[in-house]
This record gives C-alpha cells, structure tokens and sequence, in this order.
C-alpha cells in the first residue's frame, strides 16, 4: 500500500528507523520469530552465514512461526543479532546490498527446510517485493495518452478484497473507475459476517495485498471488526470512496455490440433503479455471500428468531437462550465456540464431519515485539509472510491427486499414500482433544479422505466446546422444523429459543442474482447451467470486456490466499486491458479455441482430485450433480504464471 511512509527514500518493507535502546531490543527480540529474525540478518549485515551455521529451523508446519528450534538456540539467535541490531541502529539503519538471487533462493528453502521448485522461486521472490511495493507497476499507463485511458470506462461490481483491489489498480493504471457495491461499505465477506467469532483463517499477514505492510494486525488470525476496518482504510487512503456507489446492487448487465459497451442495470438500497455504460466490467461478486438457508419441512413454523450466520442479527440477544446451530463448516465452527459459555445450551447439528488440523496461533495476539521487528528489522516482516505463505503453497498437486489403484479409495479412508498419513495425523490430533468419549469420538471422525472437504484449523476450541456440558452435538438428520425447537430423525425433540443457521452458501451459483446477457443474447446462467466455467476462472466466449474474479474453478482448497488469487487475476486483467488500450481496440474477449482446451484440461485435472471423490457426498464445492466446478486444480505457481500476462494468442480484440 502506498502510505506516508513512502515520503523517505526507504520504501515501506525496508522499515522504520529506530532509536530504542539495547534493552528494548532485547525485549522486542523475545517475541520473534528466529527463522525469520535470521533472515532479516541476512539483510541487515549482507552475510549469509547467519542461515548457513547451526541455527536453523529443526521442522515446519503451517502456522508454527517459532520454526520448531530449541530455547538454547533461540536464545544464542538473539544474543547474537542483538549487537549486530544495535550497531545498525547507531549507523543509522543503513543497509548494505541486497542478497543476491542465489542467496534470496537459499534463505526460502531456509525456511521451508525444502528446495523451492525452480518454477516457483520468481512467484515468491516477486512475492517479497524486496525493491518496494509495486502497485505503481502499471507505467504503461503513462505511455497512453490521456483519452484513450478515459475512453475506457471501467465497472467493478463489488468492493470486497478483490473489487477493492480492482479498483486500486485501475485508478493507478489512469483508468475511470466505478464501483458499485450492495452493501454500504467495503470489504465484502468481511463486511456481511460479523457473527460471533468471526475471524481469518489464513494467517493475517498473509492475508494482507502483498506491497502492504503488516505491522498493524492485532491477532495472528485477526478478527472480523480489524479486516473490515482494514479494507476501509484501504478504500480511505486511495480516495474511493467518491467511486464507489454503496448500497446499490447490479441486476443486469447487458452487451451493446455496437457501442461495445456493457449496459449496466441497478437497484439501490432505497428500490429506485439506475443504468450505466461501461466499455470494460469486472465482476468482483465474491462466490461465498448468498446465504443458501435449507428449505427444511416446517421452517417458518418456528415461533422465535432465526437467522443466516452471515445475517447475524445482533439485536437478538442468545445469552442465556437454548439456541439450535444447523451446520457446522467453517462459519459453525467459529460459532459454536464462542456463544457456547454464554447461552443456556447449545444443540449443533453437524451433518458431515469436518477434518481439521491443530493451530495453536489462531487465537493469538501479537506480542509486541513482534509488532516491532515487523515495524522496524529490516525485510522481518516479508520473510514472516513468506513464511506463512511457503508451507500451505500448494505448489503440487500430488497430496490432492487420487491414485485410482490405492486401496483406500473404496472405502473412503484415503486417496493416496500422503492422504493416507494426513488422515492419521487429523485423527491424532482430534483423538487427543476429545479424551475419555468413544461416542463423541465416533462423531467428529469424517468418513470421508482427509482435506475432501474444506479443511477447516482450530487450537482446539471447536472440540472443548463440544465436550460442555451445555453442548451437544447431534448428527442425527433433521426430521423438521417446529414452533418450539427441532425435531430428528429419531423423532427426538430439541427445544430452542434461536435457531442459527450456519449452512453456507450458492457457491454453485457464479454471479448470483445477476442476469449477464452477452453479445448473441444468451444470458450466462443459461449457458452455464449448472456447469459454470471460464478461462483462467476469468473471461467467457461471448461476453466481450468481461472478468470476473473469484470466478469459475478459483476457489483455493489446496494453498494460497483469496488475495494472493485476486492479485493474480488482476495481474492478467490489467495486461489484457493495456493491449486493449495499446491496440486501439474497443473489445477484448477470449477465443473459443482458449476456452474450450482450458474447459477440458480443467475437467481432466479436477475430476482426479480429493473434492471429487465420490465418498463425498454434501460439499458446497460440488453441483447438484456431484461434480466440481467452484474449486482450482492448478498448483499456485502455475496459475501464477499463467496469469502473469495475458496472452494475446488466447484473445481475438475488435
Ligand atoms: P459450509 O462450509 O458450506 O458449511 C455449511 C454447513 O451447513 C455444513 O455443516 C453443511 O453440512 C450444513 N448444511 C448445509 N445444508 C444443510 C442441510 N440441508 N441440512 C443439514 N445441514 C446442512 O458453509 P460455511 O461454514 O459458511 O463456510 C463456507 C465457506 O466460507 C468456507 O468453505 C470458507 O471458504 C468460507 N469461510 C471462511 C471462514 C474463515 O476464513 N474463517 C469462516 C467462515 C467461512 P454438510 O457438510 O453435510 O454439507
């Protein structure tokens, strides 16, 4: 992000200056994390030896930021960087030449305690924007003359991460821009759930835009109020806000072949109705906001509040009331925890169970020390991201593929060898959280292969929840709905004052309620039935001038971040519309030929993966018919570099 910081002649990752003294230093020093303390070294001194000697990480897992390292060594780690720190300090916080790419190269395999694929080493290396924030790359936009950037007016339709983003970088690109968002603010997913609990589940410095600093989040996970707080200081900074129409919804979208325009239909908060024209729209709908509430026999029959998870109505008070959860993914987990000490009980109806893996960091708050090396060590910060970033990279796709031939594939235990050991690790880890309980055990161990479902991570808090005495957890089916509580299949009743419903979303739905109607008339939830799918996730035959972002088949199961994946998409989109612009065209659109390949590598390579197993049966990733299209199957460096620039041979312009 470019902030006040940018005003020295350092750019923000180098860091602050700073004048504490020895003894805060140590302090600060305490609190790091020492893989990621010795690489800041390497910057800080210029000499490798500092991840070349005894001092190294001995493991790694996501989330383990302290590397698995012994005390005597963290300790040995500081008392060395200390006088090294402090004689930086006193000369001023100059640095010396940058490490080379071989050594840049070495302190990531440092970290990971892996060799980095060469086809990934560039990804990450772009990633650590060690020569400053680059959301000033689009210079092309200086080499066009003025109109022909205002002749190409630009609609975002939404202003979560990705519209955000979206926007950010048009208006750097010196294109118009306008946003038009349902809500009345930014931030999207982080704007519309704020139910208890709500908080990240990708490490927050992770889950920042990559030129950001990220010395400001409070939690390793941060919360709900701090992300949406995040994004509108984001929207602040960038003045946006006069692009942004809050409160007012896209119905319809229709392509005007002669104009090569799109018509732009809304309705807004107050039901009046709006149209506008815009050569080029990007949808930035997000996939995960259309709160699908199951239509369970006699479910307006309940005489007490009920609501969608992502439609917490905070006026309702749950303290001391029986309260019944339906679902138990991602959303429920977060839930159920939380509100559990408060309410008089807690009946969570769970219909699959979930894997889940152990995060001891998720609730926890940000030592300040670690606040300040990210502030002011040099290039701390990048490696700590990077760090976050490395282990969950999903840079193969070996631990997702199935293996047809394994025996465990016929009974759903596992898909492969590598699944095999994920499943015993899973089961160790909720094994020894549920204690003395054979029948609770029976019922939080999936029978389905590990990470075939969205794997979900907890330090812990979602099993000791269950195991209260004012909890319980039922997987018993929903028999109906009554004026008084719920009723299973058992024909037991369950009594409640407040019904949640944490049952997700229409993620089959891509674009959902919109009507896009392209160039031959056809409207695109017509053409896509229940099959949606685009090129690179992104553009469709038919539908000039049109991307979407978290579109189609970009859903991450396997590594990354939605933001990373946005930043992606946005990569592509802006060269797209530089050749646009370069070209003198009006229209940019992807041939059939590109899309049909893509189309079919993509059915070849999600069909053999974990989502798709057939043991699966309820999972918002598959379509009525069973079939996978909301998730990617590319490694993360693959779609990378496919969406690095856009490819001309891919698009026909007019
Ligand atoms: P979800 O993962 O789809 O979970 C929905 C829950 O409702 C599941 O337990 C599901 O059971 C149950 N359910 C749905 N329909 C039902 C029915 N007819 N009868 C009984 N149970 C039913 O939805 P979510 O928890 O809202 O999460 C959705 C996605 O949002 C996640 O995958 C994630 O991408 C994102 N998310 C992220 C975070 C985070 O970052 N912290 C938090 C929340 C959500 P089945 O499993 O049997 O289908």
């Amino acid at each position: 992000m470019v902030t006040s910081r940018d005003a020295t002649d350092r750019h923000v990752h180098q860091g602050e200056p700073f004048t504490d003294d020895d003894a805060a230093i140590a302090a600060a020093l305490e609190d790091v994390s020492i893989p990621c303390l010795l690489c800041s070294m390497v910057h800080l001194t210029g000499d490798p030896s500092w991840i070349r000697g005894e001092l190294r990480p001995a493991g790694v897992f996501l989330n383990e930021y302290q590397g698995y390292m012994s005390e005597p060594d963290k300790a040995e780690a500081r008392r060395r960087a200390l006088p090294v720190i402090a004689a930086y300090r006193d000369g001023g916080c100059r640095l010396p030449p940058p490490p080379s790419p071989e050594v840049l190269r070495e302190m990531m395999e440092f970290l990971l305690l892996a060799p980095i694929p060469d086809d990934s080493v560039a990804m990450f290396v772009e990633d650590l924007q060690l020569d400053g924030p680059s959301w000033a790359d689009t210079t092309w936009a200086d080499a066009l003359p003025a109109e022909q950037r205002a002749a190409c007016p630009v609609l975002i339709v939404g202003c979560g991460e990705a519209g955000l983003l979206a926007a950010v970088q048009l208006r750097q690109a010196g294109i118009p821009v306008v946003v038009v968002e349902k809500n009345d603010g930014p931030g999207g997913t982080w704007y519309e759930n704020h139910y208890p609990g709500a908080r990240v589940d990708i490490g927050s410095h992770f889950y920042t835009y990559a030129n950001d600093e990220a010395d400001h989040w409070s939690e390793y996970f941060v919360r709900q109020p701090e992300l949406q707080a995040y994004f509108q200081r984001i929207l602040d900074e960038q003045d946006l806000g006069g692009a942004c129409r809050f409160g007012t919804e896209v119905t319809r979208m229709t392509w005007d072949d002669q104009a090569a325009m799109w018509r732009v239909e809304m309705r807004t908060s107050d039901g009046s109705t709006d149209t506008a024209a815009a050569r080029v729209v990007i949808s930035a709908v997000g996939s995960l906001n259309r709160p699908l509430i199951p239509d369970l026999p006699g479910r307006d029959d309940f005489a007490g509040p009920w609501f969608h998870a992502a439609r917490w109505d905070h006026a309702v008070d749950h303290r001391g009331r029986r309260v019944v959860q339906i679902g138990a993914g991602a959303s429920g987990f977060q839930i159920a925890p939380t509100i559990a000490p408060e309410v008089e009980h807690l009946t969570v109806f769970q219909r699959t169970a979930q894997w889940m893996f152990p995060n001891p960091n998720y609730h926890r708050a940000i030592p300040p020390g670690d606040t300040w090396a990210m502030r002011h060590l040099p290039f701390y910060g990048r490696w700590f991201r990077l760090m976050t970033f490395l282990p969950g990279a999903g840079l193969t796709m070996d631990r997702s593929r199935i293996d047809p031939t394994y025996a465990g594939n016929d009974d759903g235990t596992a898909i492969n060898p590598i699944n095999e050991i994920t499943r015993s690790v899973f089961t160790t880890w909720i094994a020894s959280q549920v204690g003395d309980d054979p029948e609770l055990l029976a019922k939080v161990i999936p029978d389905y292969p590990a990470s075939g479902k969205r794997t979900l991570q907890d330090n812990g808090s979602w099993l000791r929840c269950l195991t209260r005495e004012n909890v319980e957890l039922v997987r018993t089916p929903i028999e109906r709905i009554v004026a008084d509580g719920v009723i299973d299949a058992d024909g037991r009743h369950h009594p409640a004052d407040l019904i949640v419903y944490a049952t997700g979303f229409r993620h089959n739905d891509f674009l959902y309620p919109m009507d896009i109607v392209g160039r031959s008339g056809q409207p695109l939830r017509e053409r896509w039935g229940d099959e949606p799918t685009a090129y690179l996730g992104m553009a469709v035959p038919d539908y000039p001038n049109l991307f979407c972002l978290y579109g189609p088949g970009t859903n991450l199961a396997h590594g990354g971040n939605l933001i990373f994946q946005s930043e992606c998409q946005m990569r592509y989109v802006l060269d797209a519309l530089r050749q646009l612009l370069e070209g003198g065209h009006r229209t940019v659109e992807v041939t059939q030929e590109a899309y049909d390949d893509y189309v079919a590598h993509y059915r070849r390579e999600i069909d053999q993966m974990v989502w798709s197993h057939p043991t699966i049966t309820h999972s918002h990733y598959k379509n009525p018919q069973g079939k996978v299209y909301t998730l990617s199957p590319w490694p993360t460096q693959q779609y990378w570099r496919w969406t690095h620039a856009a490819d001309p041979a891919h698009l026909t312009f007019g």
